[in-house]
């Protein structure tokens, strides 16, 4: 009885459902291309970092695209080491994974390398810790966090970036003292020398590391205890570090040839509010999906703003039965191939950029900026072939390839 009624619904709309088909074809085309892009047939073994060296067998098989778009390290407040990560998203399914610790971008060059050998894509990123302050100085300020994701080369202006994340990194520090100052008066005194060991040599210690601390000192009973009563935002062991404007924040990604997105807005007091003053700052996406599904309200504040929805399992290897696995949100192609889409320009511009500046000044420590985050494994391999190999061939066409490459011929350069 069903499956007639479908079909006369069907035939209605047969050339509208043939049109959606065609598009999402298209899309997975562009999206399985952009994830695997050995199958363009371009050299794999000469740029093993640069993109890994196992995609043509994902790209030969029906592998399902699976992406997430947000995860964490031990470089930041996440319990898995940038390698140990990656052989887990691996073991999820996850083919293409953004490494987005807080305020740090120190894990890429291992996740990229332990990528390559699992034929997974990183997307270099890195989620940074902002103060929005309405403008009317209506409502309180508030703590958000925006996610910033680069090419394959990194940051455009690096020294920028980096000194935007230490300044934030540095506060990371007084602040986790305050909290312990905190702690201590209401008769829960965590010693630092655990926090900083928790957190590990040159890590800013995060409010998860004091948890762990708090746990380890019989405080609470476990991490979740310790946010929900005492460490939650405004909580009465909370404090504040010292985190830039969040406008200021879109705005340098934006310079620095990064694509913006906030995090869990869901988390965000006053989302509307955050959402269009950010966008006017140039905002690109908003974090959407989850793995539990869609939040009501965030899938039409997006398309309100004109901003691209992702999302991302925020992993963080806590152990918990409630955390979000590696891959468990669900992107569709369209999804994936809008983020793309808005991605690829900017990190085509960014990349065009440094390899100019490369080209004015071909030094040595000039080529380890566009190398920063990967390595060349054949010493006889050509730079810009290396830099560009995840660009299609339009996108190669459209940077001048050629000017930059006269500019260099002089130059003999491999690492
Ligand atoms: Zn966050
Ligand atoms: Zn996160």
């Amino acid at each position: 009885m069903g499956k007639n009624r479908n079909k006369s619904k069907c035939k209605g709309k047969s050339n509208k459902k043939r049109k959606t088909s065609v598009e999402q074809t298209l899309a997975l085309n562009y999206v399985r291309d952009w994830a695997f892009p050995s199958s363009r047939g371009s050299g794999t073994a000469a740029y093993e970092e640069f993109l890994p060296s196992q995609a043509l067998s994902f790209a030969s098989s029906s592998a399902p695209l699976v992406f997430d778009l947000h995860s964490h390290s031990n470089h930041s407040d996440g319990f898995l080491s940038p390698s140990d990560l990656i052989e887990r998203a691996y073991k999820r399914g996850v083919r293409v994974l953004a490494l987005t610790d807080h305020d740090t971008m120190s894990g890429i060059p291992e996740a990229v390398k332990a990528a390559s050998r699992f034929g997974i894509r990183i997307i270099p990123g890195v989620e940074i810790s902002a103060l929005f302050s309405p403008s009317d100085a209506i409502g309180a300020s508030e703590v958000v966090h925006i996610l910033a994701y680069y090419s394959p080369c990194g940051p455009s202006r690096h020294d920028e970036l980096e000194c935007l994340l230490s300044n934030i990194r540095d506060g990371r520090y007084i602040r986790a003292k305050n909290i312990l100052d905190k702690l201590k008066k209401l008769k829960l005194p965590v010693k630092w020398e655990r926090v900083a060991q928790i957190a590990g040599e040159g890590v800013a210690p995060g409010r998860l590391h004091i948890a762990r601390a708090m746990v380890d000192a019989g405080h609470v009973e476990n991490i979740k205890q310790a946010f929900n009563k005492y460490l939650y935002d405004d909580g009465p062991a909370y404090a504040v570090g010292s985190e830039p404007s969040a406008e200021k924040v879109v705005e340098l990604i934006r310079n620095t040839g990064g694509i913006s997105a906030l995090a869990h807005p869901w988390s965000v007091k006053n989302p509307i509010v955050v959402i269009s003053a950010l966008s006017d700052a140039g905002l690109d996406a908003l974090e959407v999906y989850r793995s539990d599904g869609k939040v009501p309200g965030f899938s039409e504040l997006a398309d309100t703003y004109g901003l691209v929805k992702i999302g991302g399992s925020d992993f963080h290897g806590k152990g918990q039965k409630d955390e979000a696995e590696l891959g468990s949100v669900s992107l569709s192609v369209t999804t994936l191939y809008n983020f793309l889409k808005t991605s690829q320009p900017i990190w085509c511009n960014a990349l065009k950029d440094m390899l100019l500046n490369f080209s004015d000044n071909p030094s040595d420590s000039s080529l380890e900026k566009i190398m920063r985050f990967a390595k060349l494994r054949d010493k006889s391999c050509d730079v810009l072939d290396a830099c560009t190999s995840w660009l299609s061939d339009d996108e190669k066409k459209s940077m001048d390839l050629e000017g930059i490459r006269r500019k260099l011929s002089d130059h003999s350069f491999c690492i």
